[in-house]
């Protein structure tokens, strides 16, 4: 358990979470939506800290980043807990584990996982899986010392990091690289499966842009969900606008039955190949079709 870094405190005991852009407000005693969070006695913590629940070495393009330090291995770490409920997600007995009540994970010492990093030859630290933003103070303290240690850090994160938590990092210069995904255009969408604003995506995306943060877009296809062809049009135009050169890579991700949708059917790489030509349409020069074997 760790003191939060990014809280405020309210009347009776009560706080705010001001890591991710749902900022909660929390009872004494009670705790976020992340499940990872609690106020106890006018403080707020953070219960998972350094319990890593999963640790390993993956090519970069698996994040996936293409454009970013190509061809290196990145180790990658993960706490359990996410701010979204995604009813697809591939990593839901990590992410929504929470749930259940179980804060599982063994206890890690920055040292030791960047010596791991180090030995294996890896460049750079990914913090992945779940989402990051959640467990953010160990990410700080590990990602400070992955920078003296001349590895870079990586965040592949759902993109509902407050204006706040990027800021902590980014004056010490702390994110090198973000795969950031995207997972429709359409307000009802993430209401209705991430009780999330899409705005706020959307103006988490341009500050990490503007942050001078490599990123790149990943965007899950999901059928019935998001495969609308007008939507992509939009999210592709909107890619476009960041650099205004077409240069941001956009990773569309097919869809496998997981999670609470297996009833589900498989993305068609029909589907997948329009969406890339309305990409390419809309000036994108880096489209790639992921997660087809
Ligand atoms: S990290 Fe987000 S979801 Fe978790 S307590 Fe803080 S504001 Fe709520
Ligand atoms: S944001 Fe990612 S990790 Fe979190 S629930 Fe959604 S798909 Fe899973």
């Amino acid at each position: 358990m760790k003191k939060a870094f990014l809280f405020r405190k309210l009347e009776n005991k009560k706080v705010q979470c001001l890591n991710c852009n749902h900022k909660c407000i929390l009872n004494n005693n009670s705790i976020g939506l992340c499940g990872v969070r609690k106020n106890i006695d006018g403080i707020l913590y953070n219960l998972i800290y350094n319990k890593i629940i999963s640790e390993s070495i993956d090519p970069i393009e698996k994040k996936p980043l293409y454009h970013f330090l190509p061809n290196t291995k990145t180790y990658s770490i993960s706490c359990v807990g996410c701010n979204f409920k995604c009813p697809w997600c591939q990593n839901f007995e990590i992410s929504q584990i929470l749930k259940k009540g179980f804060l599982i994970g063994k206890p890690r010492k920055k040292e030791d996982i960047i010596k791991n990093a180090l030995k294996h030859n890896c460049t750079s630290i990914s913090y992945t899986y779940t989402e990051p933003t959640v467990w953010s103070e160990f990410i700080y303290e590990v990602s400070l010392f992955a920078k003296k240690n001349n590895l870079k850090n990586i965040w592949v994160t759902n993109g509902y990091f407050s204006k706040e938590c990027l800021n902590y990092f980014t004056k010490k210069g702390l994110i090198d690289a973000m795969n950031i995904d995207l997972k429709s255009f359409n307000e009802k969408t993430y209401k209705e499966y991430c009780n999330a604003d899409l705005k706020k995506v959307i103006s988490s995306i341009e500050e990490a842009y503007l942050n001078r943060i490599h990123i790149e877009i990943t965007t899950l296809i999901i059928p019935g969900v998001n495969d609308n062809l007008k939507e992509m049009d939009k999210l592709s135009k909107f890619i476009f606008t960041l650099d205004k050169k077409g240069e941001i890579p956009w990773h569309i991700s097919r869809f496998f039955p997981a999670y609470k949708m297996v009833n589900k059917s498989i993305t068609s790489i029909k589907i997948l190949e329009k969406i890339k030509e309305i990409g390419i349409k809309n000036k994108l020069k880096y489209i790639y079709i992921g997660n087809v074997f």
